[in-house]
């Protein structure tokens, strides 16, 4: 499986189980957690992934290893990112 610069694996969907070690995947979730999104961490069907937020963090983590998963970035049109921001 790809792997990008930061050992991050590249999937094109949330992988159904781990490569390293087959253990369960689940997503993480970014930004400013509900309370909900407390208790489902803590059930482990979701890993908080904080309030930083960048173009190619993983969209999912492995709750036994720690394996992290994102999709390969896509740009639609290369002009939009490259265009200056005035
Ligand atoms: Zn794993």
């Amino acid at each position: 499986m790809e792997k990008d610069t930061n050992n991050i694996y590249l999937v094109d969907r949330k992988p159904r189980k781990c490569p390293c070690c087959g253990g369960k995947v689940v997503p993480i979730l970014y930004g400013e957690p509900s309370s909900e999104a407390f208790e489902k961490a803590d059930r482990g069907e979701i890993v908080l992934g904080g309030c930083i937020i960048f173009a190619d963090m993983p969209e999912y983590q492995c709750t036994g290893c720690g394996a992290q998963f994102r999709k390969p970035i896509i740009y639609r049109n290369p002009e939009d990112v490259l265009k200056p921001k005035r």
